[in-house]
């Protein structure tokens, strides 16, 4: 897309794929409601050539780019120097923009998810949290569950290594979060657990993860992923007793609040959006 086409100052995703995303939708909609000009397109990059299309936009004026998979890593090293303590502890970038000639970068999905958890009646601190799945989005809502003050934190993935390397990433990180996190694979989830959140993409397939079902009892099972209808992992929460479901739409149109705030300034509100959202869900359904 170019950036400098009117006076509308210009914001975009990159990813590959990025048909799906919802972001245009949402951050048109924020502008309108808090009354800032601005357009939102989609850059969809070659796999080989995200750091070469970043800068680009910015060279050409571009006000700031969301970043999603599969460059959040890559994003994190182009804006190196001008990274958030948010951003270092995820090892991953989903917000950039440029200010005195510096590229910045941020990661909000962790604050997304923490308003998100608010908006369903949630409090964290004291909380036991399930975290399954150990990739990208898994990486960026850690440290800020630790430091919303949940009591315990336990990751498990498919592949336990993977669970384990961010594990002892985390507490060389903030030492202090050493004795909170524990790690293993799916079979070691046992545990009386507050709070489930499948951060896996296994709903992609319409499998849910292959938890012992008693995890569920009790518990808040949130789900990253989002869709029209409820998701596999729900659907299993449910059977297994979990006490309440939600799915991520919340998380994302918050995330994407906290980045329309770290570009403009203003804070907009995210029910109305959230409400619009799940209306088109259901029509595009
Ligand atoms: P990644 O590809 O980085 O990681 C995928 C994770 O899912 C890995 O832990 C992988 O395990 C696990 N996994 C995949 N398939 C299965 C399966 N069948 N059973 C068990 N585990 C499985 O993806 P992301 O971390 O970026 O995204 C994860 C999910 O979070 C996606 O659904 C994404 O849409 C959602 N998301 C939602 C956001 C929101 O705002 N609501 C924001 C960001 C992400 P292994 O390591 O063993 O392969």
């Amino acid at each position: 897309m170019t950036p400098s086409i009117d006076n509308r100052k210009c914001y975009a995703v990159i990813g590959n794929p990025t048909a799906h995303s919802r972001s245009p939708f949402i951050h048109e909609h924020f502008g309108r409601q808090t009354g800032i000009a601005l357009r939102y397109g989609k850059i969809n990059a070659p796999m080989d050539q995200f750091p070469a299309h970043a800068l680009r936009f910015f060279s050409e004026g571009g006000g700031g780019l969301n970043v999603t998979v599969p460059f959040k890593e890559q994003a994190c090293v182009l804006a190196a120097a001008g990274l958030s303590e948010r951003a270092q502890l995820a090892g991953a970038v989903n917000t950039l923009w440029m200010k005195d000639g510096l590229l910045h970068g941020c990661n909000t999905d962790g604050l997304g998810l923490l308003d998100d958890l608010t908006r369903c009646g949630v409090t964290l601190t004291e909380k036991r949290i399930l975290l399954v799945g150990a990739g990208g989005a898994a990486k960026g809502v850690i440290a800020p569950l630790l430091l919303a003050g949940c009591q315990r934190l336990h990751i498990v993935n498919r592949g336990p290594q993977r669970a384990l390397d961010l594990l002892s990433l985390l507490s060389g990180q903030k030492p202090e979060f050493a004795n909170r996190l524990s790690a293993g694979g799916l079979d070691q989830a046992d545990g009386s657990w507050d709070i489930v959140i499948n951060a896996t993409s296994s709903s992609l397939g319409r499998h849910p993860p292959s938890l012992p079902p008693h995890v569920y009892a009790g518990a808040l099972a949130y789900d990253l992923m989002y869709s029209a209808q409820p998701t596999p992992f729900m659907h299993q929460a449910l059977a297994y007793g979990a006490q309440a479901t939600s799915d991520g739409l919340g998380m994302l149109v918050a995330q994407a609040a906290a980045s329309f705030a770290l570009w403009h300034g203003v804070q907009p509100e995210t029910e109305p959006v959230l409400a619009a959202l799940r209306q088109q869900l259901i029509d595009d359904a």
